[in-house]
């Protein structure tokens, strides 16, 4: 989409600490760090929010849970744990209109999210 942050991002337009890229997926360090490790992983391909996805989207989600899951381990996180978080819509606190989930680890998480 043109006037869009992270597909600028995904094609190269846009700088961006990449980590990973693949047909499908591309992730990056998010440029204000809540974490240790704070990585958003996207869609290469323009999906809005978590809310636009359907099951058509199968090999999309599925290249965007391997990256995290690859992520994670080269970074040691799984052994203690991390966090994947979607933001969906206003209320959740989505402030980019192209689908992302946080990968969040490297710390001790609390529970309730704000
Ligand atoms: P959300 O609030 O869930 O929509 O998350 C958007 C995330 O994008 C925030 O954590 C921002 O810090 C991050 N972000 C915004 N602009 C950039 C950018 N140019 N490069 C990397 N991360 C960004
Ligand atoms: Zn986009």
């Amino acid at each position: 989409m043109a006037d869009c942050l992270f597909c600028k991002i995904a094609s190269g337009e846009i700088p961006a600490k990449k980590i990973h890229e693949d047909a499908h997926a591309v992730a990056f360090e998010d440029i204000n760090p809540q974490a240790p490790t704070h990585v958003l992983v996207i869609p290469r391909r323009h999906i809005p929010a978590f809310s636009a996805l359907t099951a058509a989207d199968g090999e999309t989600l599925g290249a965007m849970a391997a990256a995290i899951n690859a992520i994670a381990a080269e970074r040691g996180l799984t052994p203690d744990g991390f966090r994947v978080v979607c933001n969906n819509g206003r209320a959740a606190g989505q402030t980019v209109d192209h689908l992302h989930w946080h990968l969040l680890g490297g710390r001790d998480l609390t529970w309730p999210p704000g």
